[in-house]
């Protein structure tokens, strides 16, 4: 018999049982494909990105002893879709036997399972051997539960782990520091250098260009930064351990103009890409603290680890649990457009200046500035999240449905209803000035709700709270919120600043 094994893009863990021996009768497939450049517009770094990666790791399977068709994505044979690339190829070199590994996004999972059906071979899926838990696993977890609480899974993971546990507890006695992390930075001293990768990507670009893909974002590409092998992926690993995992959970949720990445691991598109496995990452982490506890504060460390195990996995589980639906919800019926903005970072914002002009030039945002800044003024100003959720998926090095649309949708716009959060995170201009020093350089003025240069932040987060009060006022964790606003005197006149604001969003 003669094999067919279809690698996905992000598909690329060098330690999956499939690559444990070579077999001449096992052929692997990968393919630059339109289809996966085309369905959003996608930071030209991230194309890149995936493409230099699948590039290295096709490398490496042949090294390896593996037979290995690749496509780029100007060959002439290269079909641009998996159907027609399958159905070519099984006829020329009658294979018997199509093989495939789960894939992450739902439209390539429905993708997948009809053409094995079409090919009449005999089909098999593999797990991806990347995540923790199954697909189905969150939902079996909170069966018949009315809310998915991040806390309790987080919690059965460390256990069933056995990561920073002694025995069935936690072992420093507590199990979430999240209270001791939220601090501003205040010492532009503390900051490092990061780790980047530089590499001549050029012709990669110029191949792109010519096959008339249409990206967003900057890039030189004398200095493209990104790890795209496991090796380079594995040293980032080891920077984050020895310069940035000690303060990485006190400035988590800081926002400064002093640097884009701060104490951020940048480990996304590595671990995203599957070339590190979550596992590994928490293991590694878990050791080094070990070996330098008199130096790192458990809060660092836990703070990391529960991003991993607890956020990244979670967020997987509610995808497999809540699509295809969740991609259609809009709880607050918001139908506004994306201001132009959020394509070329010129507004006076100064907050929303900085993390989109990073976004476009870096393909990257930490947390903080996608959910607290991006994220908080998209929901505020009742913007449509397919808008938001396009602009989340094409802009970010680390965009991948899964975890994108749960963050966006979910955790960041609330569309969902409160299936990932409990409250919809929105903020007036205080805490974007309180966690650093956006506002000190912004045209506007954070403490004015109205007037001339009143932060849009404040008017639009009452009338937010206003125009959504039927749907909200309910919430325990909300309605403290009404009270403050109804015992506000100029309601009027702050709803009317925000209506004025609405009306033209692409000049602010
Ligand atoms: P670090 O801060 O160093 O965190 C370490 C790792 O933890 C990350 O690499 C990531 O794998 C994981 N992690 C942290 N927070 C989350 C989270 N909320 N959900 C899942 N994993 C998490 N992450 C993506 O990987 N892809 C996305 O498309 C994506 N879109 C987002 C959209 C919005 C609106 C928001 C609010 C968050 C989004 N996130 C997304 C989560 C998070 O912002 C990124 O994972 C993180 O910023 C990546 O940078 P880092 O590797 O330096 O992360
Ligand atoms: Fe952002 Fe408002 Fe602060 Fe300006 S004043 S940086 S718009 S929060």
């Amino acid at each position: 018999s003669k094999t067919l094994r279809l690698i996905l893009g992000d598909q690329l863990n060098s330690k999956h049982s499939w690559f444990s021996k070579t077999d001449s009768s096992v052929t692997y497939l990968m393919m630059e494909v339109k289809q996966e450049t085309d369905y959003v517009r996608h930071h030209i770094q991230k194309v890149v990105a995936f493409f230099l990666a699948m590039r290295t790791f096709a490398d490496q399977l042949k090294k390896d002893g593996h037979r290995v068709l690749y496509f780029k994505l100007d060959d002439p044979e290269n079909q641009q879709c998996f159907e027609k690339q399958l159905s070519l190829l099984v006829k020329k070199e009658n294979f018997t036997r199509f093989e495939y590994q789960f894939p992450d996004e739902y439209r390539l999972d429905q993708q997948l399972k009809k053409l094995g059906g079409n090919l009449s071979l005999e089909t098999q899926a593999a797990d991806s051997e990347h995540f923790l838990t199954s697909r189905e696993f969150l939902k079996d977890f909170f069966k018949g539960k009315k809310t998915y609480l991040m806390e309790t899974f987080y919690r059965e993971m460390r256990k069933q782990y056995e990561i920073l546990m002694d025995g069935k507890e936690p072992l420093t006695g507590q199990w979430n520091y999240d209270q001791d992390n939220r601090q501003a930075l205040k010492d532009k001293k503390l900051l490092q250098k990061p780790l980047l990768h530089p590499k001549n990507v050029q012709e990669i670009v110029q191949m792109i260009e010519s096959a008339g893909v249409k990206t967003i974002g900057n890039l030189d590409p004398q200095n493209f930064p990104w790890p795209v092998s496991r090796a380079e992926s594995l040293e980032l690993l080891d920077h984050f351990c020895e310069q940035l995992l000690p303060n990485f959970g006190a400035y988590q949720d800081a926002l400064t103009t002093w640097d884009p990445y701060l104490f951020h691991s940048r480990l996304s598109f590595s671990l995203n890409s599957k070339m590190l496995s979550p596992l590994e990452v928490v293991r590694k982490v878990e050791d080094y603290w070990h070996a330098h506890q008199n130096q790192i504060a458990i809060a660092q460390v836990e703070g990391f680890i529960r991003q991993i195990i607890g956020w990244r996995e979670y967020m997987r589980g509610i995808y497999w649990t809540k699509m295809p639906e969740f991609a259609a919800m809009n709880f607050f019926g918001h139908e506004r457009k994306l201001p132009e903005w959020f394509w070329t970072g010129k507004t006076k914002m100064n907050c929303l200046k900085e993390s989109i002009g990073q976004s476009l030039n870096l393909a990257y945002a930490h947390h903080i500035q996608r959910l607290m800044v991006t994220g908080n003024f998209s929901l505020l100003a009742g913007i449509h999240p397919d808008e938001v959720d396009q602009w989340y998926l094409g802009i970010y090095i680390d965009a991948i449905e899964w975890v994108e649309i749960t963050n966006t949708r979910g955790m960041s716009q609330f569309a969902d209803g409160g299936i990932v959060g409990t409250k919809p995170y929105v903020s007036s201009a205080n805490y974007i000035k309180k966690q650093g020093n956006y506002c000190d350089q912004c045209a506007y003025d954070s403490k004015e709700k109205v007037g001339d240069k009143a932060c849009p932040f404040n008017s639009l987060y009452w009338h937010f709270y206003s125009r959504n009060r039927s749907l909200l006022e309910k919430n325990p964790r909300i309605g403290m919120m009404y009270r403050t606003w109804d015992k506000m005197g100029n309601k009027q006149e702050i709803l009317d600043k925000a209506e004025d604001y609405l009306s033209r969003l692409d000049e602010l």
